[in-house]
């Protein structure tokens, strides 16, 4: 099922909800803040057509990248050889355990899931069915979208 992350227009936490064509109005749990949403049966069925925050059809592509998970693990790493080298084990484990993070990172990397994201107001779609037919990010058409309020209607500029 679609899961959908909006950004609070008042605190700026993340909110995430189900789609639900019944429902209009999303509430922030840290600051109680509602706004209004427009689900439709496309959203239900993970189909990604219209932004149910701003309704424009401008929607990139990109790995859905945890960097705290990064971070995480790096700090792991740095652990893990400063009790070797407290225990005088040899430093070659030292170096291994970069050698395993960095294989680790690129296995969890490589199995990321591609996730939306609305240009003009930053909403996180995940598990979009559709996800396929939507362009990865387009500098131009962010500039456009940001800074002159251009609305592409769902037709990106690099179409292949
Ligand atoms: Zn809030
Ligand atoms: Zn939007």
């Amino acid at each position: 099922m679609m899961t959908v992350q909006f950004t609070c227009k008042n605190c700026g936490s993340g909110i995430h909800v189900y789609p639900e064509a019944s429902a209009h109005k999303i509430e922030c749990d840290i600051c109680k803040n509602v706004q209004e949403v427009v689900f439709d049966h496309n959203h239900e069925q993970g189909i990604l057509k219209d932004c149910p925050c701003c309704s424009r059809k401008d929607f990139y592509a990109q790995k859905d990248f945890n960097r705290k998970l990064g971070v995480m693990l790096f700090v792991l790493a740095a652990i893990v050889s400063t009790v070797m080298l407290y225990f005088g084990i040899n430093p070659l484990w030292y170096l291994s355990t970069f050698i395993v993070l960095y294989a680790l990172d690129f296995v969890l990397f490589r199995r990321l899931k591609q996730i939306a994201i609305c240009y003009k107001c930053q909403t996180i779609f995940r598990d979009v069915s559709n996800i396929h037919e939507i362009p990865d990010f387009n500098h131009e058409m962010n500039d456009r979208i940001i800074y002159s309020d251009h609305n592409f209607h769902g037709k990106p500029l690099d179409h292949h």
